[in-house]
């Protein structure tokens, strides 16, 4: 029997059911409130628009289903095809295009070109690929944690489990539990993982790297503390298993997002009824303004400020539902494409309650990124965004 031939690779339910298990073995947790005591699974049901393995969580009363947080969330990608895809891009040592991807899955090629991306990136993470882009800096630094199975108790840290973290400044950060602290020790695992071109900062380290014994030019003294940011984003480093790539993505510092309390969100709604805008180049400057903010917080209330409360996107990629579900959306977008920015190009248009504009994205050198798109708004009563549908007009071929 060819693995392929799992059932979690040709019936939705049945990938459901499997990551499931890999992401929640205890159980299922609930995202945006951490509760796990009182969760209930809702029935599938197309018609009420109960979208399949979708969970409300009876502490926090929101819902969620097991994509929150893994490479899948916001795609409306059947979840079997994305396994189907996952499979072929982990299994394969050079990787399969997206031409290959389009072929084998039956999806169309902006499609397959978004998920093979957005799978590379997720391999990228995962410690699959070396870290970092010419001529950045990764850091490197040590945390002890638990005890050494059988080790007795003594002071300092040499019962502790050693930990060495690489993080480049992206915020991209790979964990790998070490026997101990020598040169010897570590050296292989700095080769494996960074490009040869980067730059090696050494933080408050115990770890004494030598100029000499680094392939990598060493540079003092380090800006974060990383014991603090580091513990959710351990990683097996260097694992290229399909199950790890089905249940890890956002390993990104400061990728979640956060939501404000509901009275400032009233307070500022209730400026926006007397200040509409109507203006076009406002609402378009305002709507990339949201693509292109990195900081999650700002980017949640630019959401809230340009999107009315029940507004809806979609385009050929992802979708996305309610201020949650389009912040979450374009966080999604933002780690896949880190440093991009949106662009508008030619332009915008409106007439009615119908706006359309154009864009391009650019890479964070400042180049086409070879990915263009227009897209089409309604606009409602209130000046804010109602629906978006958003058209790719070119990607990389
Ligand atoms: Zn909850």
């Amino acid at each position: 029997m060819s693995v392929l031939s799992k059932a979690y690779f040709h019936d939705e339910e049945a990938a459901y059911a499997k990551l499931e298990a890999i992401i929640w073995p205890n159980g299922p947790v609930c995202p945006h409130c951490g509760g796990t005591e009182r969760i209930y699974k809702m029935t599938a049901n197309a018609e009420k628009r109960i979208r399949m393995g979708l969970h409300k969580c009876g502490d926090c009363r929101k819902q969620f289903t097991v994509k929150v947080g893994t490479v899948f969330e916001s795609s409306h990608v059947k979840l079997n095809l994305w396994f189907q895809a996952v499979y072929l891009m982990a299994s394969s040592k050079k990787g399969i295009s997206a031409h290959q991807l389009h072929r084998t899955l039956g999806v169309t090629y902006k499609t397959a070109w978004f998920m093979a991306h957005r799978i590379r990136e997720a391999m990228t993470v995962m410690g699959m690929t070396p870290m970092g882009g010419e001529g950045e800096t990764v850091e490197v630094d040590e945390t002890f944690i638990g005890r050494v199975k059988g080790a007795p108790k003594k002071r300092a840290y040499h019962h502790k489990m050693k930990v060495l973290t690489l993080v480049d400044r992206r915020g991209e950060a790979r964990s790998v539990v070490i026997k101990n602290l020598q040169p010897k020790t570590i050296m292989p695992i700095l080769k494996a993982n960074i490009a040869k071109e980067k730059y090696l900062a050494s933080g408050n380290c115990c770890v004494s790297i030598k100029m000499e014994d680094s392939p990598y030019p060493v540079m003092g003294g380090s800006g974060i503390g990383l014991q603090s940011i580091l513990s959710p984003f351990i990683y097996r480093p260097l694992a290229s298993d399909f199950y790890d790539l089905l249940g890890n993505w956002h390993g990104r510092v400061g990728s979640r997002s956060s939501t404000g309390p509901r009275h400032a969100t009233a307070r500022r709604r209730e400026t926006r009824r007397r200040n509409p805008m109507t203006d076009i180049s406002k609402l378009v400057d305002g709507y990339l303004a949201i693509w292109n903010e990195a900081d999650a917080k700002r980017r949640r209330d630019l959401v809230a400020r340009y999107w009315n409360e029940d507004a809806s996107y979609i385009d050929p990629i992802m979708a996305g539902t309610g201020h949650d579900g389009i912040d979450k959306m374009i966080a999604g977008a933002q780690a896949q494409f880190p440093g991009h920015v949106f662009r508008q190009t030619g332009k915008a248009e409106m007439h009615n309650d119908r706006l359309r504009f154009s864009w391009v994205l650019m890479s964070p050198e400042g180049k086409d990124a070879g990915i263009a798109g227009s897209d089409f708004a309604i606009v409602a009563g209130d000046g804010r965004f109602a629906a978006v549908t958003g058209f790719l007009d070119r990607v990389p071929g």
